[in-house]
Formats: structure tokens, sequence, C-alpha cells
């Protein structure tokens, strides 16, 4: 089993009794100049933007930190803030080379597209990628022109950012998931869940900044700030969490236009802090994404109510839309709405929760993002993921004797 930079939440790249290879050292990237760059699977977004950006090409599709490998972006198949106009990292991938159980290939979209869709998303089950060609996308500057929007409930975010889906390149909503509930019908005076702060942004170009401002894009800068080693258990709670929400919330302009921003701020504020999830104390957190189709929006506001009704806090709740889905049998993304919730473990109904939370994503044809995940059920992973005999012929082919391996592939039951 492949592991890249260890950035998913769960068990994805680990195998226990088994062998993990260390990918960061496989490196390298060709010229770029062209738009297109060949690049060594275990080389990182934010080593391929410090190559990259000064020449004036970014990520066509980065996830909330330029920390992963190129390699474990294209095994998650992750989306980034505008996957409802530009679709997922691999549709932005022309060619991998993968080292297969049975023999390298090189393969894309044209040729076994079978092999190259199974590893999109595939979750490192199809083999080691070695490196993969990605299509840059032009930027002028290394500056966002971001409108920030404050709602009052779900319902309200939830309509304008339909409505914004083509103006808009990049579009995220933060969702206060502290307090009770919820959207416009169930809310009653002076209840916080659920209502949103919608930031949508598109790359500012050279012509938008004012003159002293306008100078080419540079690499992103190293992480400021750090985290102490020993955070106290219990520092992220109910009422601490409440209170940052509250700030958050309240910090956030009822209605702000063409703010400029570096690309940093808009795409990766967590990189600013190294270690950030030590903030959550020993006992840590259980990071829980999942995507609804566009009909079965209602969900979203189902889930933000029933961890509120639970006293169940998240720490940071991230609302997105998603486009046109992969071919990939195993890729997250679908139509509709996803959610990504940072729940702190401690209270004793967070499992019941979850798995009730399972239960209603699966009935509404959703599904729970692999990357993020630690505690799906095998029964209704195949109810949320109902191709996977498309993935098992594909491994068949290439690996008869099933040496690709991990803990999340025997938790699910996918060997
Ligand atoms: C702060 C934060 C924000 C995030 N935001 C987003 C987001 O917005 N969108 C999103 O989609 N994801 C997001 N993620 C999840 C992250 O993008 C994925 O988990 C990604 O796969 C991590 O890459 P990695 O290099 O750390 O891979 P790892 O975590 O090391 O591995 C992930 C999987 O990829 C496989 N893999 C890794 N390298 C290879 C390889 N060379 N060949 C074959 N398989 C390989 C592993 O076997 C494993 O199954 C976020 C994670 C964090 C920590």
């Amino acid at each position: 089993m492949a592991r890249g930079l260890g950035r998913s939440y769960g068990d994805a790249a680990q195998c226990s009794g088994g062998t993990v290879v260390d990918m960061r050292s496989i490196l390298g990237a060709s010229d770029v100049s062209g738009g297109e760059v060949e690049v060594g699977a275990g080389m990182s977004l934010d080593a391929l933007l410090r190559r990259a950006l000064p020449a004036g090409w970014f990520i066509p599709v980065t996830p909330g930190t330029r920390q992963v490998t190129v390699g474990g972006a294209l095994a998650a198949d992750i989306h980034g803030k505008n996957h409802h106009l530009d679709g997922s990292f691999a549709r932005h991938v022309s060619a991998i080379t993968i080292a297969t159980p049975t023999g390298l290939r090189r393969v894309s979209a044209n040729e076994d597209a079978e092999l190259f869709w199974a590893t999109a998303g595939g979750m490192g089950l199809t083999g080691i990628v070695t490196s993969a060609r990605v299509r840059m996308l032009r930027v002028e500057t290394d500056r966002m022109l971001v409108d920030t929007d404050r709602f009052s409930d779900l319902d309200a975010v939830m309509s304008a950012m339909e409505a914004g889906d083509a103006r808009y390149r990049y579009s995220v909503a933060w969702v206060d998931c502290s307090g009770p509930a919820i959207s416009t019908r169930q809310r009653a005076p002076g209840l916080r869940a659920g209502r949103a702060v919608l930031t949508r942004a598109v790359h500012a170009r050279l012509e938008d900044l004012a003159p002293a401002e306008r100078r080419p894009p540079a690499a992103p800068p190293r992480p400021a700030l750090g985290t102490p080693r020993r955070v106290p258990r219990g520092l992220l709670n109910r009422l601490s969490i409440a209170a940052f929400n509250e700030a958050w919330y309240l910090r956030a302009p009822v209605h702000r236009e063409a703010e400029v921003q570096s690309m940093w701020r808009f795409f990766h504020p967590l990189d600013g802090v190294a270690d950030w999830n030590r903030l959550y104390g020993p006992r840590g957190f259980v990071q829980y994404q999942f995507v609804v189709p566009e009909k079965s929006g209602d969900v979203v506001a189902a889930v933000v109510r029933e961890l509120s009704e639970r006293r169940l806090p998240s720490f940071l709740a991230v609302l997105k839309r998603f486009g046109a889905s992969s071919p990939g049998p195993l890729s997250f993304p679908m139509p509709g709405w996803t959610l990504a919730l940072d729940l702190p473990i401690g209270p004793q109904a967070l499992p019941t929760c979850l798995d009730r939370l399972d239960a209603m994503v699966a009935a509404a044809g959703g599904r729970v993002y692999l990357a993020k995940d630690s505690r799906l059920r095998p029964d209704l992973f195949s109810t949320m993921y109902p191709r996977l005999e498309e993935l098992s012929s594909v491994r068949q082919r290439v690996d008869p004797a099933g040496l690709m391996r991990s803990d999340l592939s025997r938790r699910l039951g996918l060997d």
C-alpha cells in the first residue's frame, strides 16, 4: 500500500501487518511552461506550487491543504471549492504511470480507461502511482477576488449557492453546527445552528488589482504559527466551539464584494498553523464528510439538526456544491451537496449518532468520503458505492493475487 503525506483522516494509508511504501521521495517534475507537468507521485501540492506558480500556473483542483501528494490527490480523486464547475482532480490528469503487481503501466482516460478510472478515487487499491501528468490552470496573480455573504439560516445559503454556481469558480460555506437547530421552517428565534457564511471567489487578474499591487504570482508561504505539543484534554468542548462559531459568524461581513485575498488565506487557511490537529487534544476528532444528491439537499439540514439535538458540536462545518461525477467506481463526488464536519471525540452519543447519519445518507442515495472515513460499516459501504464489481474486476486483472490492501479495504470488506 502506498502512503503519501498521511493527510487522509482514517485508515486508508495504513496496512497493519503489511508493507506500506512511503512515497515522499518520489519527486521530480518536468518543465511546466506548456501548462502540463509530469510530476513524481510523492511530490506535494505545496512543492508543485512552489515550482509552477511563479511561472503563472496554479493547480486545477486544490483541497483545504497543500500538504497532500499528487498520488494521494489522485487516489482519493480529491475535490476543491470548484467541483461544481471543474470536477475532481483526476479530470485534470491526462496520464499516470502505475506500478501494479502485474507490471508497470502508463494509462489515461483513453488508454486502459478502466484502470485509469479505477485508480482515480481507488484509494491505492489498484497499485502504486509513480507519476502523473497534470494539466495546470493559468493565473495572472496569486490573489483572489472574494465575495462574502452572511446568512441566518441554511435554506437561504443553499439557495444562494445554487443561484451562484455559474458565476463563481470557487464557492464554500461555513455552517454553524454548534447550537440548537436550524433551517427556516423549524427555526426558533435566537437559535444558531444552520446560520452560515458563504465565500465565493474568482482568480484576480492583474487589471483587477491596484497598480501598486500588480505583481506576478509568488510561491506559497511557510507555516507561520505552531501548535503546542501538549494541548489540554477538552480544550475544544461544546462551549468553546460555540464561542468560536459565534465569533466567526459575527466577524464576517453581512455582504462584501471583491475583497482581495491571498490564495493561501482563501484556499488553505489551516496551512498557516502547523499541526493544527493537536488543538483537539490527545483524543482527537472524527472527520465526517458526506455527499447527497441534488434532490436530497434536505438531508444537510437533517444532519445539522441531528447533531444539534444530540449536543454534538462540530468545530468546523463546511458545505460545498458538487458537479458531475468522475467515471471512477470509488470516486466520492456526485452532483449535489457535500458537508464536512470535524467532531471532537469524547461524547458517548457520537458513535451511534454517526451510525444514524450513515443510514440517512445511504437512504438518500449519498455516500461518505473514504479519505475521511475511519468507521463506516461494510454493508452500508456497498449501498453507498454500488459499482464495487467494476473495481473488483479491474483489481482481479492487475492484481490477481490480491496483494494491494489497506486497513480501510479490510475494514470495508474490499478484499
Ligand atoms: C486539512 C485538510 C483538508 C482537506 N481538504 C480536502 C478537500 O477540500 N477536498 C478533498 O477531496 N480532500 C481533502 N482532504 C483530504 C486529502 O486531500 C486526501 O486525504 C488526500 O488523499 C491526502 O493525500 P496524501 O498524500 O496525504 O495521501 P495519504 O493520506 O497518505 O493516502 C491517501 C490514500 O491515497 C493512497 N495513495 C497515496 N499515494 C499514492 C500513490 N502514489 N499511489 C497510489 N495510491 C496512493 C493511499 O494508499 C491512501 O489510500 C483534506 C485533508 C486535510 C488534512
